[in-house]
């Protein structure tokens, strides 16, 4: 039986999820923004809490955690690369370890980029991955302490899973993700197609997370370098898919 994934607004743009088990009643939570919305969701489901899955160090995904561990003594989870930086782990990790929520299984995927020691977490029985600031809908995180060449190789480890993933990001920035990306790649239908869903979306308040990795890869410049027309736009024909990211990259940071 596949987790029941819950998506919890947080702070002004944030995203938190608790992904529950059906069978064994155990619940986990994707990063902690802040506790009162993530304990509201807790209460009005029923739902036990019993495991926190953190992506990485920033204050904007940790921060709610000592509020949500005094109501509910979960285990803590998170990259062992990071371990000085994060709230105190129980459970360390790293790139290929996987963990258990209830009867499901989660590989753990070094995405580092934005930070060095972000991690994503892959559920493949649920098509599910939690991406925080790594992949997003129709963006890519800031890249604050790796570099832009790891950021894209984290992308592309995200880009080879099943295309029926969900992508579970971290941001409400899709709108401004694309209209950036109707710079990048101005010819594309699919990407013409759904900057106007989105927009009609966030007209109704409705959030754009999470997202289908099949779209991302039809819409998403972060995860389409290779791509001939992308290329022309910026006049980098056959450059390699590395400097066209970077080039990307550089682009939507001066953007
Ligand atoms: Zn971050
Ligand atoms: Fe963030």
């Amino acid at each position: 039986m596949p987790l029941d994934i819950r998506t919890i607004p947080c702070l002004s743009d944030n995203y938190a999820f608790l992904a529950h088990d059906p069978a064994t009643g155990d619940t986990a939570l994707i990063d902690a923004p802040e506790a009162a919305p993530i304990l509201a969701v807790l209460d009005e489901t029923g739902w036990r809490l019993t495991d926190v899955l953190l992506t990485h160090h920033h204050y904007d995904h940790v921060d709610g955690l000592a509020e949500i561990l005094a109501a509910y003594p979960a285990r803590v989870i998170g990259a062992a690369a990071d371990a000085e930086r994060l709230p105190a782990l129980d459970v360390k990790v790293a790139e290929g370890d996987t963990i258990t929520v209830g009867e499901e299984t989660a590989t753990i995927i070094d995405v580092s980029g934005h930070t060095v020691g972000h991690i994503a977490f892959h559920f493949p029985a649920s098509k599910a991955v939690f991406t925080a600031d790594s992949l997003m809908a129709l963006g890519c995180g800031r890249v604050f302490e790796g570099t832009k060449p790891q950021m894209h190789e984290s992308l592309q480890k995200l880009a080879n899973l099943p295309a029926d993933t969900v992508v579970y990001s971290g941001h409400e920035y899709t709108a401004a993700n694309g209209k950036f990306a109707l710079t990048i790649d101005p010819e594309n239908p699919d990407l013409i197609s759904r900057v106007r869903e989105v927009a009609e979306k966030r007209a109704s308040g409705t959030p754009t997370v999470p997202s289908l990795l099949s779209e991302e890869l039809a819409t998403n410049p972060f995860l389409r370098a290779h791509d001939p027309a992308i290329q022309a736009h910026l006049g980098m024909e056959g450059a390699n898919a590395t400097d066209v990211f970077t080039e990307i990259r550089t682009r939507k940071d001066n953007f």
